[in-house]
């Protein structure tokens, strides 16, 4: 008893001496602000640019505190802050963009076009250098900017905060503490600002139903915050509609009818500004179907498909869990997950290293690729029996060939998955390790 009681003091003490480090290396060299850095990603598929667009700040920091210089995906771009007078790494950040899924099209191959970024960093108390760096499908720095950011340059705009009406879904505590989501108002016109909060709640609860989300979400605040749209639903270019909308989205994306985004992140981040809030999921106010995630930029999703629960929670899974599509074509886009590069989504595979993937959730012997079970066909099932046996199928842990588009040379570890069809309730065990790892990440030590 006495040797337990030593050691349970020993860990009180270590673990008070780990929260003094911490706490001093965040404040060593940031305040609690948040600085707000704008940029132009321009080019095309040849070769693509960098430009600053300028800064803002406002008070508070809602981001992580602990694991500040470490990257948890590699993402297709990274943002380095250093220290400008020791150049050590201070903070790291990783993403993808829409700039980066354009230049992948055949558009990019005949015309130029110019996409905003915008990313929140803490403030420094030091001049610092700040590093933007997209990547190339090898994971190769493609396109590199660094400049030296003077924390006390008088151009860096301060701003009042959001303007829009927001309510607390859920209060876990401190926006340090917690990962911090905002859920977007997008088409609801004055008079739908009741519509908008009943669908924000639809959306938390439609997330907070699905594992890991469900066990991990004392980890989660969660704001709804009501912008007002001159029209009523987001365009829709196909039908020949364009609305004035809070955060002008729109569908028809690269002229895919059901990819639903918006190319105005410096509009959406202004009227978020003051906001404490890591991840955005725009909630578009129609019935049609689409949606889209980009890994830490933003998720957007509708609120009255039938579908909505699982198109939210799904394109969620790409903003926030950097999960890839385990869904494939017949290599359509054969060159995104080149052979000779392991993609850095924790769901894929190429089998170029597969060893820091989820080689040790595979079962004793199992066969590689994986050959897939008969399972029931999920568009006949009508009883809760076929139901189970396609829910236990789709559990079983392997190395199936394909995933990300492609048929062949990309393997996903599940046979279905969230990440692959609306139909399945639940994400595969290697994506619910891969969302358990990236919530860790961000509220523990
Ligand atoms: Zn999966």
């Amino acid at each position: 008893m006495r040797l337990r009681r030593l050691f349970l003091s020993m860990c009180l003490v270590l673990t008070v001496t780990c929260h003094t480090l911490r706490a001093q290396q965040f404040d060593d060299y940031f305040t609690d602000q948040t600085l707000r850095l704008d940029f132009i990603l321009a080019g095309n598929a040849a070769e693509q640019h960098i430009f600053y667009a300028g800064a803002t700040s406002y008070a508070g920091w809602a981001g992580r505190r602990n694991h500040l210089s470490e990257i948890m995906l590699r993402g297709n771009g990274q943002l380095f802050m250093r220290d400008h007078r020791s150049q050590q790494l201070i903070y790291t950040h990783t993403f993808s963009t829409l700039f980066q899924e354009w230049v992948s099209t055949e558009e990019a191959t005949r015309t130029s076009r110019s996409f905003e970024a915008t990313f929140q960093v803490p403030y420094p108390k030091d001049s610092v250098d700040i590093t933007l760096c997209l990547l190339d499908t090898h994971g190769q720095p493609k396109t590199t900017y660094s400049q030296t950011i003077d924390p006390k340059d008088i151009l860096i705009r301060k701003v009042e905060p959001s303007d829009g009406t927001l309510r607390t879904l859920k209060a876990n505590g401190k926006p340090s503490e917690c990962v911090d989501i905002v859920i977007v108002a997008e088409g609801y016109a004055e008079g739908e600002t009741d519509k908008f909060f009943s669908d924000a709640q639809r959306a938390y609860d439609a997330l907070f139903a699905h594992e890991p989300f469900l066990s991990l979400q004392d980890r989660f605040n969660v704001v709804a915050c009501y912008l007002p749209s001159k029209d009523s639903g987001p365009s829709i270019p196909h039908h020949h509609i364009w609305h004035t909308t809070a955060c002008q989205s729109h569908f028809d994306t690269f002229y895919t009818d059901r990819y639903l985004t918006t190319s105005s992140l410096f509009r959406l981040s202004d009227s978020l500004n003051g906001i404490p809030y890591e991840h955005i999921i725009v909630l578009a106010n129609t019935g049609n179907y689409g949606g889209g995630g980009i890994y830490n930029q933003l998720t957007l999703t509708t609120s009255d498909h039938r579908t909505f629960s699982q198109v939210l929670v799904h394109e969620f899974g790409h903003e926030y869990g950097g999960l890839g599509d385990e869904y494939f074509y017949d290599d359509q886009y054969e060159s995104i997950y080149p052979a000779d590069t392991e993609p850095w989504e924790p769901n894929l595979t190429t089998l170029h290293d597969f060893s820091k993937k989820w080689a040790d959730m595979l079962p004793v012997n199992c066969a590689i690729p994986t050959p897939p079970a008969k399972i029931p066909d999920y568009r006949k099932a009508r009883t809760a029996k076929e139901w189970k046996a396609i829910d236990e199928a789709t559990q079983r842990i392997g190395v199936f060939e394909g995933g990300g588009y492609q048929s062949k040379g990309v393997y996903r570890p599940a046979q279905e998955c969230r990440m692959k069809i609306n139909e399945v309730t639940h994400f595969c065990p290697v994506c619910t390790r891969a969302l358990i790892r990236m919530t860790d990440f961000y509220t523990r030590p």
